[in-house]
């Protein structure tokens, strides 16, 4: 008897116990249909590459996500100028196969399961990858809410992005006039630099004081630097008065002690920042700025990895954090960049660049639109013809960028016009970021 009525208490339970996994299933069902207003569960049904040169010589690699509903996809960044064709191949061979079947509503799930399957996470091509599908499942949230990107982040705390303009040239004379340039159309801050990367502390090719049928080409002096750029700052202000918010880049071509003599050289000419004044291994030199000047300094360009940045902005080592979205896998992490600076008074200054894509520029500009941790924005500006291949480009009419306020990130891409405009493969001898001193040896960026 006894053990008859252990069998039936135990059978009672399993029952119990299924009624109440059935009733956590149906609870869950109503709601999700709650959560989608009776939208049918969506699901990745295809992930795939679009590399195209814009009708120039652009590298980029476009994501595009189509789902299981027809006719609803979504586009993402994956631009990396340097390892176009890799990014390209692992979207094809490794991820999309990753993605293909997925719940297209659990982005922090897919962002972090794409990461950890790896097991090596934040590597720079994955990043990137990564960023195409997160910055696309992005725009298909936004698109199935019927909401730009920005309201699903929180809402504008903004009404448009302030950008800052670069300004060049080879004397100071001409740098100030191409700040001028900029203040007339309304930006309010610029970048000033002299003579490109490097530019104030390049020894013309074959001048100076030369090792016999040595290196002959340009030379970094990082002495010649330091003295020019606190001059070129000083003669700015005198032609232009205070009220420029002027930014320099230093491209991470000094030595510790020197960065920190620069920073301190530019106090009185009070930056809106320096950027880049140490490369990433040399992170822990920016105490020593803190402790000399109040010159902000910005850095995050390089970073790929969060080891890199949160010490720096929970240390309070920086003012500004300036990743490029698509460089470290997308919105998801950029959002979590942005609240980061938030909590610790630190801002956000995402990076452009001459080799970014429309899409990556948008999906920053959504960021920065709803967030309190927003300090600045780089600009970029595209030919006609891209804003004819990617209908929705943000627009920077008066130093503000100003995004298509479509559901979703508001930018599309005409697919046969990109794929008129292969990519050639001209980075293979490309060589833009070596530096080297008067001696040949290398100045790292
Ligand atoms: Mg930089």
């Amino acid at each position: 008897m006894k053990r008859r009525g252990f069998l039936e208490g135990f059978a009672a339970a399993q029952a119990a116990a299924a009624a109440q996994a059935q009733a956590a299933q149906a609870q869950t069902a109503q709601t999700y249909e709650r959560k989608t207003r009776g939208l049918s569960r969506l699901t990745i049904k295809r992930v795939y590459p679009i590399m195209t040169a814009g009708g120039s010589r652009y590298t980029w690699v476009f994501v595009k996500v189509e789902t299981s509903e027809p006719g609803l996809y979504g586009i993402g960044s994956a631009s990396n100028h340097h390892q176009a064709f890799t990014v390209a191949a692992s979207i094809e061979k490794h991820m999309a196969p990753f993605w293909e079947g997925r719940d297209i509503d659990r982005v922090d799930d897919i962002w972090f399961a794409t990461n950890y399957r790896n097991y090596r996470r934040s590597d720079t091509v994955l990043n990137n990858a990564l960023s195409g599908l997160d910055m696309a499942l992005w725009d298909i949230k936004g698109k199935r809410a019927g909401m730009p990107v920005y309201d699903l982040l929180g809402g504008k705390v903004r009404d448009a992005v302030p950008c800052y303009g670069h300004a060049d040239g080879r004397s100071p004379d001409e740098v100030s006039d191409g700040v001028k340039v900029f203040l007339d159309k309304g930006y309010r801050h610029v970048r000033a630099q002299m003579g490109g990367y490097g530019g104030g502390g390049m020894v013309a090719p074959g001048q100076g004081k030369r090792i016999p049928n040595g290196f002959a080409g340009p030379a970094f002096d990082e002495e010649m630097y330091v003295e020019a750029i606190p001059k070129l700052m000083e003669h700015i202000r005198v032609k232009l008065g205070k009220d420029v918010k002027l930014i320099h880049d230093v491209h991470e071509h000094l030595s510790p002690t020197m960065a920190v003599e620069l920073a301190r050289r530019l106090e009185p000419y009070r930056m809106f920042y320096v950027e880049d004044l140490l490369p990433p291994e040399l992170i822990q030199w920016y105490r020593n700025i803190k402790q000399v000047c109040s010159t902000p300094i910005a850095m995050g360009e390089i970073f790929t990895n969060p080891q890199e940045w949160v010490p720096c902005i929970t240390e309070r080592i920086i003012d500004f954090a300036r990743h490029r979205v698509s460089t470290i896998g997308g919105i998801t992490p950029a959002r979590k960049v942005a609240i980061l600076c938030e909590t610790f008074g630190v801002r956000t200054a995402f990076q452009e660049g001459g080799d970014n894509d429309p899409v990556n520029f948008a999906a920053a500009c959504h960021v920065d639109l709803a967030s309190s941790g927003f300090g600045i924005q780089e600009d970029n500006r595209w030919p006609e013809l891209v804003h004819e291949m990617l209908p929705g480009t943000p627009k920077i009419p008066d130093g503000f960028a100003y995004v298509n306020e479509a559901p979703g990130l508001g930018i599309d891409l005409n697919e046969a016009m990109a794929r008129k405009y292969p990519v050639a493969n001209p980075s293979g001898r490309e060589d833009g970021f070596t530096v080297r001193a008067i001696d040949g040896s290398l100045v790292r960026p």
